[in-house]
Formats: C-alpha cells, structure tokens, sequence
C-alpha cells in the first residue's frame, strides 16, 4: 500500500469486484472536473507494454500506487488530465458517488493498445476490444475533450499534417 493512497484522506480504495480481478471504488463523492485519483509515475518505462501509460508522444511510464489499478470502460466516469509530477491523474467526467467503481477509458491516455485482452465492461456502448485513442470513433474524441492526455491532440495534429 502506498502512502498516497490512503482512503480516509483519498477518498478510494482497493475491492474486489465481480467477474474483472480488484478495482478501485470510490468511497466519497466526486463532482465532475474534480481529480479522483493522483497520479504518480514510479519510473520512466523504454517502451509502451500492457503495463505501461504513454504520457507523451514517445514518453511512457509506469504508474504507481492504486491508479494503475483502475479499470477501462468503454462508458468511463474519470478521464485523464497531465500533472505537475509528470504523470497523469484520473478526473471525474461526470460526477461519481460514494461506492461506485473508479473507471476509465484506456483510449483517454493511449494512442495506441495493443496488449490488450476483450472488454467486459458490459456497457451498452461497449467497443468489445479495449483501443486506443488513433482508432476512437471522432463523436468519442469530441465527447472526451478536456479529458484526455494532451499529447493525444498533439499526435492527432502530426497524423492530419501528413495526410495533408
Ligand atoms: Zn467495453
């Protein structure tokens, strides 16, 4: 257990959920645009791999404490926001209440995935394979604006420039 993750002063915590392994749930409530979770990189990684976060366009990091323990959905209730640390903290999209499941779109911080296995976050909207952002419908990328890693724009600029 980290330091940084302790949920009387957090507001998170560590559970198992049912049929997806352990999860993080939130144990107060969290209005929209306010950060649920920091963000902390234990150390730079050479290259992206399942268990790493892409933080710039050829940047990645391995997260510690409870935010690598966040879980994808394709119907996400936190996004991504680039920190002071250098890292990325988790913030809520829409507003969360005390005992839901802290959940993310993967596609939020990464450009690209591969490494990962079906979706069974059983949303209505769910995508059946965890993406990336490059393969995100755009009504998805203009839905998720103000909430995902900012090197994603950055890259969506570089690939409309060549396609130019
Ligand atoms: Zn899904």
């Amino acid at each position: 257990m980290f330091e940084e993750d302790k949920k009387e002063e957090l507001g998170y915590e560590l559970r198992s959920t049912p049929g997806k392994g352990v999860g993080v749930y939130a144990t107060r409530n969290f209005p929209r645009n306010s950060v649920v979770v920091i963000g902390n990189p234990v150390k730079t990684a050479e290259k992206n791999t399942a268990w790493t976060t892409q933080v710039g366009v050829d940047r990645f990091i391995l997260r510690g404490g409870l935010s690598s323990k966040v879980n994808h959905s394709c119907s996400p209730n936190v996004g991504y926001r680039d920190n002071a640390n250098g890292g990325m903290d988790y913030v809520a999209f829409r507003d969360i209440r005390s005992g839901e499941e802290i959940v993310t779109d993967y596609a939020m911080g990464n450009h690209v995935i591969e490494h990962m296995p079906e979706c069974l976050c059983r949303a209505s909207r769910c995508r059946k394979t965890i993406t990336g952002w490059k393969d995100l419908p755009d009504e998805v990328k203009r839905e998720y604006a103000g909430f995902h890693a900012e090197y994603l724009t950055v890259m969506d600029a570089n690939m409309d420039e060549r396609l130019n």
